[in-house]
């Protein structure tokens, strides 16, 4: 399934990124971001529990007068994981969101919520929550100071790097220094030997009209790109697989030799059982006018 379109006006997005972040500066003015103590903050109680694998990632419950979050350990959210840092500040995006949080109040039902990182954000109140979530564990300003660094390192490298600062999982990370980097053109997660979502960047969509990706299938890839050679490797490697391909080879309507068929680097990583990240950045050998539209 392909991420979500960014569906918010930039009035109502730049609302959010910034409740976000003044959030984060006043819990948090220094480090990575702790959701736990904006909850404590907020004496709003956060319980860990085994709530069953098909169930939810967080919930934010609104009972007696009173707020409880639950975080799912039976889906990979241990206390202190990434994705339990995500989870929970997902749910701290329903709980500081005026319009979410009184909804809440106002008798709609406990909410429950599945980690996304904007892949499940099929409504727009799901969205905001990420958006939130994700500025608030990766503070605009903070966010920006520590990518403009890494330049020069390969787009996955440094989310790699950033991850590490900012105490986030690599999709959350890579997703958000995507938008940063005006040479990134995609990102593609492979799961179960198909694609589970990707997200082609605005900037290349429109103005490059990359509208179809050609590559559903793993049997559909060139055996010795960087994308199979993660997949076929253990899931216990950290190897960040470093291919060439072109823009022809991937997106559909894109005539051979053109001006549009892009030299792209192809970079993938393993991540453990879950799948593969996939990041197509136009080659640094072959640069090309990159589109204007994505800023620091
Ligand atoms: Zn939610």
């Amino acid at each position: 399934m392909p991420v979500r379109s960014n569906k918010l006006s930039r009035e109502r997005e730049c609302e959010i990124v910034e409740l976000a972040e003044m959030h984060a500066d006043e819990a948090c003015p220094s480090g990575a971001v702790d959701p736990l103590a904006i909850f404590s903050n907020e004496e709003v109680p956060v319980i860990f529990g085994s709530y069953g694998e098909g169930t939810f990632d967080g919930m934010l419950e609104f009972k007696a007068g009173k707020f409880a979050a639950f975080c799912n350990i039976d889906r990979g959210n241990e206390k202190g994981t990434a994705r339990a840092r995500f989870t929970l500040a997902h749910e701290l995006g329903h709980l500081l969101i005026p319009e979410h949080r009184l909804a809440l109040m106002n008798g709609t039902a406990a909410h429950s919520s599945r980690c996304g990182m904007f892949d499940g954000a099929e409504d727009d109140e799901e969205f905001e929550a990420d958006l939130f979530a994700s500025n608030l564990l990766m503070p605009a300003r903070r966010f920006e100071l520590a990518a403009k660094k890494l330049v020069s390192a390969t787009p996955i490298k440094a989310a790699l790097s950033l991850k590490e600062q900012f105490k986030t999982s690599i999709l959350s990370t890579a997703i958000r220094y995507g938008e940063h980097r005006t040479e990134v053109v995609a990102l593609i997660y492979w799961k179960d030997e198909q694609i589970s979502w990707r997200r082609i960047q605005d900037a290349f969509f429109y103005q490059h009209q990359f509208r179809k990706w050609k590559l559903d299938k793993v049997s559909q890839l060139p055996p010795d790109c960087a994308t199979a050679a993660a997949l076929a490797g253990s899931h216990s490697s950290l190897e960040v697989h470093d291919s060439v391909l072109s823009a022809n080879f991937c997106f559909e309507r894109v005539a051979m030799g053109g001006h549009r068929d892009l030299i792209l680097r192809e970079e993938a990583l393993r991540l453990g059982s879950h799948g593969v990240l996939t990041v197509l950045s136009v080659h640094p050998k072959f640069p090309t006018t990159t589109p204007q539209s994505v800023t620091w």
